[in-house]
């Protein structure tokens, strides 16, 4: 079999794996590294040091520092569900999670997939094949990698958008000692002179180099940030408890393109943040087991529990507390109160205080006079 023939076979592979994007590049340094670098020396990766790390960047400045024999990288993007809502401002009464995080964590999804294709083409070529593969979590800069594999741009949102798909799928990227033909890079920046995305973004944190400072962003701030939230942020949070989906859903490239329904694996799943939001309102149906007290109720236990499968779990228990109090907070519903005093005195003081915030707050919105305590 010829190396066009394999690639062809490869991609064919990928798409009955569920991969709706697939495209080969080269494994030369990324064209981006540079912007990558300002980034980091601009501090404006908060308080994710492992990007920094020495050897983390010299990985990501050259892919053969990973793997010497590198010969060519299989970029490929799968789908998850749309989020629900058009309009990320109608969010009056309910609390939600980025979209991919309603169904299963896609760490624990791919990598079998990812396998398939390394044993796909070791069968097809006929003999081993060195490999390494990462979904997200790998030191390369995947988005770069994507681009010049002809998936789609960087779009303004710092997302990769393909023109027939928008940007609702997770990158996973091969990097393989085979020599393959490479597909012909991306080249036209399609944002044009739209600025809905850095129009949209509650905190403004989406910068004109396409880069974002994570120490606003809301995604940031809600998942991988294991301290308090700032002050100054807290009120721009919103509703958003677990990431946050503004900046692709106000993209006119997601409005018009992106296809509702996602790959299987991470369809919502019951009582787990079904279609990624959950009314806050004592009325709505949603209201039983599933609701905001039994959240805020959750032990470790019972959160590792029902989590385990879910990248909710990353942000641990006290972060996810964390957050649920500030969209509770946010949300100025008195009828909430019962819920967070569940966890006014909490064993971690990270729940606690920011419990508490969202009480004073709430109270303060809505006129109610803390009792002071007699004697
Ligand atoms: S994820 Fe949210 S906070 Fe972060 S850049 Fe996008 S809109 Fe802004
Ligand atoms: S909203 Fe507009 S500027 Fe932002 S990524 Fe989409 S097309 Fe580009």
């Amino acid at each position: 079999m010829t190396p066009g023939q394999l690639a062809l076979e490869l991609k064919e592979k990928s798409r009955q794996l569920g991969f709706i994007l697939a495209g080969i590049t080269s494994p030369e340094p990324p064209s981006h590294f540079d912007v990558y670098q300002r980034w980091l020396l601009a501090d404006r990766h908060a308080g994710m040091a492992y990007l920094a790390d020495q050897r983390a960047i010299e990985r990501r400045a050259d892919p053969r520092v990973i793997l010497p024999e590198c010969r060519s990288i299989l970029v490929l993007g799968i789908p998850y569900q749309k989020p629900s809502g058009l309009n990320p401002g109608d969010s009056s009464g309910t609390c939600r999670v980025a979209a991919y995080a309603s169904g299963a964590d896609y760490h624990l999804v791919l990598p079998e997939r990812l396998k398939a294709l390394v044993v796909f083409l070791e069968e097809q070529s006929g003999h081993s094949i060195p490999n390494r593969w990462y979904t997200d979590t790998g030191p390369v800069l995947e988005r770069d990698l994507a681009m010049r594999a002809g998936l789609g741009w960087i779009g303004k949102n710092t997302c990769l958008i393909n023109p027939g798909k928008g940007s609702y799928f997770l990158l996973a990227e091969i990097l393989l000692g085979i020599e393959l033909p490479f597909d012909e890079s991306f080249v036209t920046d399609q944002c044009g002179s739209c600025t809905r995305c850095m129009d949209a973004c509650p905190t403004g944190c989406i910068l004109p180099d396409r880069t974002l400072d994570a120490r606003r962003c809301i995604s940031y701030l809600t998942i991988e940030n294991k301290a308090e939230i700032p002050f100054d942020l807290r009120h721009q949070t919103g509703n958003w408890v677990f990431g946050c989906d503004i900046c692709q859903m106000v993209c006119p490239w997601n409005i018009r393109f992106a296809q509702m329904e996602g790959d299987p694996a991470f369809m919502p799943r019951p009582g787990v943040w079904d279609h990624g939001i959950r009314h806050l309102s004592s009325s709505q149906k949603s209201w039983g087991d599933e609701s905001l007290f039994a959240e805020l109720s959750l032990s470790a236990a019972e959160f590792n529990r029902k989590y385990k499968d879910s990248p909710i779990k990353r942000a641990k228990r006290r972060g996810y507390l964390r957050n649920v109090a500030i969209a509770i907070g946010n949300s100025a519903r008195s009828e909430l109160l019962p819920a967070l005093e569940v966890v006014q005195n909490d064993d971690e003081p990270l729940v606690r205080e920011h419990v508490q915030w969202a009480i004073e707050k709430i109270k303060k919105i809505r006129g109610i006079v803390s009792e002071k305590p007699h004697g």
